[in-house]
C-alpha cells in the first residue's frame, strides 16, 4: 500500500476526516456541475470526491481511496474543528511563530515543509479564535479550517510534513484553552441580542450546523475527555443563548440528551451545563433541577 493511503486511512481510523488539495496547496478546482450549482447546493452532502475543498473530507475508507487513486499528485490534507475532534495549532516561525514550550504542551506534532510546527491537540469543544491570543505567527485551525498532512510534501521548499516524536494527540492544558477563546464581545446592548448573528468559525454560518457540531463533539468524546468535552460544549451552547439562538430550557434537553447518549450520568450532566453556563455568564434559569 502506498504510504500516503496508509497515512490517510490511519488518519481516517482515528476520526480525522482527510481530502485532497492540489500540489500548491490550493483547494482542487470543483467539477463542472458543482462550479456552475447555485447556492442551495449542498456542499457538506455533495457526493463529488474533491470538489469544495475541506467540505469533501470523509473518514470513509473507499472514498478515500478513490480519491487518492483519482489524484496521485494530490496533497493529504486534514479537515480540522469538531468534525474531526482536533484544534491544530499552527506554528510559522517565518510570521514570528515560536514554540512556547510553557504553554504549548506536548501532543501529536508536524514538522511542516516549511520549517514550521502543526500542534495536533484535541478540539476542546466552543468557539475558538483564528488566532492564538498573545503568540503573533501563530495561527488556529478549528471549524472552517484545514492542515496539509504528512507525507505531503510542502511545494515551495520540496520538503516533507513529517510528524515528530510519538506523542497521542492530548488535551489542551486550561490555559492554552483560554488562550484559544474568541475575544470577549465587547457589551452588546439588548436590543440588538434578539437577531443571532452566529459565527463560531468560519464553515459554520448557521445555528443549527453550530448546535449539532457541538452535539456531535459530545457523542463522540473518548472516554476519559467526555466530562470536558460537554462543558466545553455547555460553553458554546451557553453563548448561543446569549446570542438569542435558541432558548436555556432547549439548550438543556440537547445537552442532556447528548450527555445520557454518550453515556455520561446526569449528575455530571448537570454540574458540566451549570458550569459551562456560569463561565459564560449565562444565566441559569431555566435549567431543570
Ligand atoms: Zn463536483
Ligand atoms: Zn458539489
Amino acid at each position: 500500500m502506498d504510504t500516503r493511503l496508509r497515512a490517510a486511512l490511519a488518519l481516517a481510523e482515528q476520526g480525522r476526516h482527510v481530502f485532497l488539495l492540489g500540489r500548491t496547496k490550493r483547494p482542487m478546482a470543483n467539477c463542472p456541475p458543482c462550479r456552475t450549482a447555485g447556492p442551495r447546493h449542498d456542499r457538506e452532502s455533495c457526493a463529488c470526491l474533491t470538489c469544495h475543498g475541506f467540505y469533501a473530507a470523509t473518514t470513509d475508507p473507499h472514498r478515500i481511496a478513490a480519491m487518492l487513486t483519482g489524484h496521485p499528485a494530490g496533497l493529504l490534507a486534514i479537515r480540522t474543528g469538531t468534525v474531526s475532534g482536533l484544534l491544530v495549532v499552527d506554528i510559522d516561525p517565518r510570521n514570528g511563530g515560536r514554540l512556547d514550550l510553557a504553554l504549548m504542551a506536548p501532543t501529536a506534532t508536524v514538522a511542516t515543509g516549511g520549517d514550521g510546527w502543526h500542534l495536533h491537540y484535541a478540539h476542546p469543544g466552543g468557539p475558538t479564535a483564528a488566532k492564538l491570543t498573545g503568540c503573533p505567527g501563530v495561527d488556529l485551525k478549528g471549524d472552517g479550517g484545514y492542515v496539509v498532512a504528512p507525507p505531503s510534501i510542502h511545494p515551495g521548499t520540496r520538503r516533507p510534513y513529517r510528524w515528530v516524536g510519538d506523542w497521542p494527540v492530548n488535551e489542551m492544558p486550561p490555559p492554552l484553552v483560554a488562550a484559544c477563546r474568541p475575544a470577549p464581545a465587547t457589551a452588546v446592548p439588548p436590543s440588538t441580542r434578539a437577531t443571532p448573528t452566529l459565527t463560531g468559525g468560519e464553515g459554520i454560518s448557521s445555528p443549527a450546523a453550530l448546535l449539532q457540531a457541538h452535539l456531535a463533539a459530545v457523542a463522540r468524546a473518548p472516554e476519559g475527555r467526555r466530562r470536558t468535552t460537554l462543558y466545553g460544549a455547555a460553553r458554546g451552547i451557553a453563548r448561543m443563548v446569549a446570542a438569542g439562538a435558541l432558548t436555556t430550557t432547549d439548550a438543556h434537553t440537547a445537552l442532556t440528551d447528548a450527555g445520557r447518549s454518550a453515556g455520561q450520568a446526569d449528575r455530571d450532566i448537570r454540574a458540566a451545563i451549570l458550569g459551562g453556563f456560569r463561565a459564560e455568564n449565562v444565566a441559569t434559569e431555566g435549567i431543570a433541577a
